[in-house]
């Protein structure tokens, strides 16, 4: 058996909730004030301390619990930019024993449906501006409307602000026994998996309690961290990076983190110097702005010593452009949705450019050939995952979960993945399950297959993506059979894009273009052979 497990000591893990082992029994041995300024808003500068966090979210819990009578166990939606408030409205409703579904607040309504109907919601959290569409999904799912709130201090029609909910200055008693760390959700994130369109990922409060303490583990080993770090918050909450590094981790370590709504090169670059910040996330194709922007010159971002970037692979050659301008450590992490964000990182004393690094604690790999043979160093192999951050399954999908999982619980990645002898570091080398990832976000080519297929001028299609290397990142691109009649040209071409662009988020359009083909190659059941499609892509490349 060629079983590969963490060099990092394995921490005990505490049968703690979340709210508990954030700031209850965090017994961290550090000197770092609990007033201190941790989550700062970028645009107003304002800040709450570790101590309010906690204050805020346990009287916003009370309310959750007495004013609008939510229950263990509810899930509440949660569709908003990056707020200020985000981590206290996210600790409130866990210390409350609810579940959180973070969406894209970008999403169409069909969108915002899927994840409210998948998951189960029967409370929306939002921004006032989403209000209506999100009125109109919760009447399709018999969410009342009693049961929508917004961000801030206004109430906005039918809908209570957070300030109305934490009325009083009274706070949960806490902790909460009545929680099950290892089988009540926390948290239902959105992904695609191996196959198909997004389904509802189950992580329990144990999930993100072991991922926080394995990749801290590894990091203390590694001196990755320092008691004088700040953070800068683009990626978003929504998002498994953005919510295990900029909520979890920063407040586990009272890490000081800035909050940006949204991302802006020239506004990031100002931050970061307003605020020297010291650690920067981030996803390949900030890297490569930060590699090549005139902007950046114009402004002192030395403060800068450890860019990590993950949600997708960031390529040798730009790292080196980026460390060329940027004298920082640049390194990768790697994980998924399922496995609770990163399993896999680079050290920051040592490691080859263009890894993606090395176990972090708890964390048991193999590596698989597609007949589930393992493979030993050196071989690429489908990557297999056991860990306690590997997720509960798909909610109500047994068929993913049957794919997913082995009948011995390894979990499927859907990435291949190799472990070189020399170097000692894994290094993700492909991706065999279907996804598409545009700018580290989720683009599930099923989705837009299905979308397309609903169009009366096509017979048959294919998503798959195109890589981009100017912007490190993948591009959704269709190949359609048309229906038997009907002829191809540029102006239907774009009649397709327009049609799916008006029924997606902006990151699934169809940013790779469209061919025409004769047809879908498929196998004799059917499945596509997606890997033929990567051919043709490779052909048209070396041609052009
Ligand atoms: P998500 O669930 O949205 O985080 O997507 C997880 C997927 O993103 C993984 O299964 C990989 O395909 C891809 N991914 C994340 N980090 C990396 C990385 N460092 N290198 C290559 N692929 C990555």
């Amino acid at each position: 058996m060629v079983i590969y497990k963490s060099s990092c000591h394995p921490v005990d893990i505490p049968s703690l909730d979340i709210f508990s082992f954030l700031f209850t029994a965090n017994d961290q041995n550090t000197t770092i004030s609990h007033d201190r300024p941790l989550l700062i808003d970028a645009v107003s500068g304002k800040s709450f301390s570790y101590a309010q966090v906690r204050s805020l979210s346990l009287k916003l819990a009370a309310g959750w619990k007495k004013n609008v009578g939510l229950k263990k166990g509810q899930v509440v939606a949660v569709f908003a930019p990056n707020q200020h408030d985000h981590a206290i409205l996210y600790f409130s409703l866990l210390a409350a024993g609810c579940t959180i579904s973070p969406g894209n607040p970008s999403y169409t309504e069909d969108e915002f449906n899927h994840q409210v109907h998948t998951s189960g919601a029967t409370t929306i959290v939002t921004v006032p501006s989403l209000l209506p569409v999100l009125t109109k999904v919760a009447d399709k799912n018999g969410i009342s409307k009693h049961n929508m709130f917004v961000f801030g201090d206004q109430q906005v029609d039918h809908a209570r602000c957070l300030s109305q909910v934490a009325s009083s200055n009274e706070e949960l008693a806490y902790p909460d026994t009545s929680i099950d760390p290892e089988n009540d959700l926390a948290f239902i994130m959105f992904s695609s998996g191996t196959t198909g369109v997004a389904k509802g990922v189950m992580l329990s409060h144990s999930n993100f309690v072991s991922q926080v303490l394995s990749v801290m583990t590894f990091e203390k080993e590694d001196g990755a961290i320092g008691e004088s770090d700040i953070m800068l918050a683009f990626l978003p909450f929504y998002h498994i990076f953005g919510l295990t590094t900029l909520i979890l981790r920063a407040v586990y370590a009272l890490t000081p983190v800035v909050i940006m709504e949204k991302f802006d090169l020239e506004r990031y670059c100002q931050l970061i110097q307003k605020y020297k910040v010291t650690v920067a996330p981030l996803v390949p194709p900030i890297a490569v702005l930060l590699a090549k922007s005139p902007i950046v010159p114009n402004y002192d971002l030395t403060s800068l010593r450890m860019i990590t970037s993950g949600a997708a692979p960031l390529g040798k050659e730009h790292i080196e452009q980026l460390h060329k301008r940027i004298k920082a450590t640049v390194r990768q992490g790697y994980g998924l949705s399922e496995s609770t964000s990163g399993f896999i990182y680079q050290s920051v004393k040592s490691g080859d450019v263009g890894a993606t690094g090395r176990l972090v604690s708890h964390a048991v790999v193999k590596l698989v050939d597609p007949d589930d043979n393992e493979m030993g160093d050196d071989q690429p192999g489908e990557l297999l995952l056991k860990g306690p951050f590997q997720m509960k399954g798909y909610i109500n999908n047994k068929k993913a979960n049957d794919e997913t999982f082995t009948s011995d619980g390894w979990m499927r990645t859907g990435d291949v993945a190799k472990f070189d002898s020399k170097t000692q570091e894994f290094y993700i080398v492909d991706r065999i399950k279907e996804l598409i990832k545009y700018k580290g976000l989720q683009v599930a080519p099923a989705e837009l297959e299905s979308l397309l297929m609903g169009h009366d001028k096509v017979a048959d299609s294919c998503v798959v993506g195109v890589y981009d290397a100017a912007q490190a990142t993948e591009l959704p691109r269709a190949y359609v059979v048309l229906a038997a009649t009907v002829k191809p040209s540029d102006a239907l071409a774009q009649e397709l894009l327009d049609y799916v662009s008006g029924k997606v988020v902006s990151h699934k359009k169809l940013r790779g273009g469209i061919r025409f083909v004769d047809a879908i190659p498929k196998s004799p059941s059917g499945k596509i052979l997606r890997r033929e499609i990567k051919d043709w892509i490779k052909k048209e490349e070396e041609r052009a």
